[in-house]
C-alpha cells in the first residue's frame, strides 16, 4: 500500500529520483540518461544471432527489437554495460564517448 510520500512522488517523479533509489515506475522514461554517460554499446550485427537477451536485460528498456536489426536508443542508454556482458556472442563492445 504507497503511502503519501509515493503517490506524491508518482505525480512528479522528477524532484525524487536524485541517488540509487527507484520510488515510483517508468520514472526513465521522463529521464534522459544518455546525457552523462562514459561508456556506449557498440554493435556488430553480424555477431548478433537476435536471441534476444540483451533486450531483456537492459535496465532502461533502451534496446529495440525490429524486423532487421537490434537498435540501442542513445537517449535513454546509460552505458551500464549490462547489455554486453549478457551477449552470448559478444557482438556488444563497450567504447568510450569521445568529448
Ligand atoms: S544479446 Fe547479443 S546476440 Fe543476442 S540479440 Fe543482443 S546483440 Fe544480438
Ligand atoms: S549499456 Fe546498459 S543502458 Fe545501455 S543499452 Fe546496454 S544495458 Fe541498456
Amino acid at each position: 500500500m504507497p503511502d503519501s510520500k509515493q503517490t506524491q512522488t508518482t505525480e512528479r517523479p522528477l524532484e525524487y529520483v536524485r541517488g540509487g533509489a527507484i520510488h515510483a515506475c517508468a520514472t526513465s522514461r521522463l529521464l534522459k540518461t544518455g546525457s552523462w554517460r562514459v561508456f556506449r554499446p557498440a554493435l556488430d550485427a553480424e555477431k548478433c544471432t537476435r536471441c534476444k537477451l540483451c533486450y531483456w536485460y537492459c535496465p532502461d528498456a533502451c534496446i529495440h527489437l525490429t524486423e532487421e536489426a537490434v537498435e540501442i536508443d542513445f537517449d535513454y542508454c546509460k552505458g551500464c554495460g549490462i547489455c554486453a556482458h549478457e551477449c552470448p556472442t559478444k557482438a556488444i563492445t563497450m567504447i568510450r564517448e569521445e568529448g
